[in-house]
């Protein structure tokens, strides 16, 4: 019998990619978003490409009793929650709203699936949980450390999910936490639609490339890497997605609570990332070099040998393909 799957914040950049490849894989899917950092349009996209039309839900993981109605409305087997509150700015200017939003949202989530005994979870949590004390490559078993409330909320999801595990082990939960998510699906349907000025390099670089912005400040190059600017290990959206999967059936062979980094294994500095991006673009981005920014490493790349071992899934995706596939996107649709 086909899977029901339900994506919190499946209408966002992620999650958009990744109910594509749910869908493909013949999977009956449900997206649930309040739509609070994307559109409906999203929606239209996923069924042009998949050929297939997820059911779609507007509703907020703050409103439990609306969780509990699409849970129980549409049977659903599991859960995959990528609905959140992502800017570390944002978070450190606001962190009662980050809080409510990933914390207390995802408790309304937790409680509505414990009530209908739904007890496989997919939670997107990210690299930042290793804060900045680890040397890469930087595996599951590094310390987890956070210097700012976006990455404490993520943090504590992780905390709260282990308490919950250990109190009920019949639940099956994977964390994922991803390194630098990048690209776009190759259609240009679909792909990361930062509001305002991107706080993220890949996005402010395809901004550069089509006029949008006039140059890129590069934040330090005295680091100690190749070039002397920061490196850090970008992963193809796509990729992502499919690890995704592979993390729903792994958890359904293999119950257990597990932590995956989902990333390339591969460091690319800023230098390095431009000059793929100019290859692959036959565009210009012109750059400056500025002071390094504040809370940034030096260095960030995973050791992803686990999800491979595990769930057998690893990213593919070149980062010629990844700078292509943000531009189709940035250059035909957005
Ligand atoms: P996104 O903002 O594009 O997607 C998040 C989606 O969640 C949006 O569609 C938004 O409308 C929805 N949402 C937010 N609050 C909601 C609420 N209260 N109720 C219902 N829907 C809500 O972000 P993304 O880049 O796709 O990130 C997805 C997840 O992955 C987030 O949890 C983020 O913290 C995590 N993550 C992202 C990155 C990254 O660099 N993009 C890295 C590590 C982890
Ligand atoms: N970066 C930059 N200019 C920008 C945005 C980012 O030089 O406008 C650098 C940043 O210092 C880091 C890398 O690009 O070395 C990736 O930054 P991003 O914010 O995308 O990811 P994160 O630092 O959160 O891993």
């Amino acid at each position: 019998m086909k899977k029901t799957i339900l994506v919190t914040g499946g209408a966002g950049y992620i999650g958009s990619h990744t109910v594509v490849r749910l869908l493909e894989a013949g999977m009956k899917v449900v997206v649930f978003d309040n739509l609070c950092n994307s559109s409906s349009t999203t929606i239209e996209r996923i069924e042009r490409i998949s050929g297939t039309r997820p059911e779609f839900v507007e509703g907020d993981i703050l409103n439990e009793d609306a969780i509990l109605h699409s849970l129980q409305k549409f049977s659903v087997d599991a859960v995959i929650h990528f609905a959140g509150l992502k800017s570390v700015g944002e978070s450190v200017s606001n962190p009662l709203t980050y809080y409510k939003n990933n914390v207390v949202g995802t408790l309304n989530l937790l409680n509505a699936m414990r009530q209908l005994n739904v007890k496989t979870l997919v939670f997107s949590s990210s690299a930042t949980v290793y804060g900045t004390g680890s040397t890469p490559p930087i595996a599951e078993t590094a310390p987890r450390s956070v210097t700012n409330p976006y990455g404490r909320s993520k943090l504590i999801v992780e905390e709260i999910l282990e308490d919950l595990y250990r109190a009920d082990p019949d639940w099956k939960i994977s964390v994922l936490r991803y390194f630098n998510p990048v690209g776009a699906h190759p259609s240009g349907l679909i792909g990361e639609d930062p509001r305002g000025i991107p706080n993220n390099l890949m996005p402010y670089v395809a901004q550069v490339a089509i006029g949008r912005l006039q140059f890129l400040s590069i934040y330090g190059n005295d680091y100690p890497t190749i070039d002397g600017t920061g490196i850090r290990d970008y992963i193809h959206v796509m990729d992502l997605a499919e690890g995704h999967l592979a993390a729903l059936n792994y958890i359904d062979r293999k119950p257990a609570l597990a932590a995956f980094n989902l990333g390339t294994g591969r460091g690319v500095s800023v230098l390095q990332m431009v000059d793929a991006f100019e290859r692959a673009t036959g565009k210009r981005v012109k750059y400056e070099f500025a002071n390094r920014r504040k809370g940034d490493v030096a260095t960030s790349w995973a050791d992803p040998s686990l999800a491979f071992q595990e769930m057998g899934w690893k990213a593919s995706r070149s980062v010629e393909e990844m700078c292509a596939d943000a531009w189709r996107w940035q250059s035909t649709t957005l």
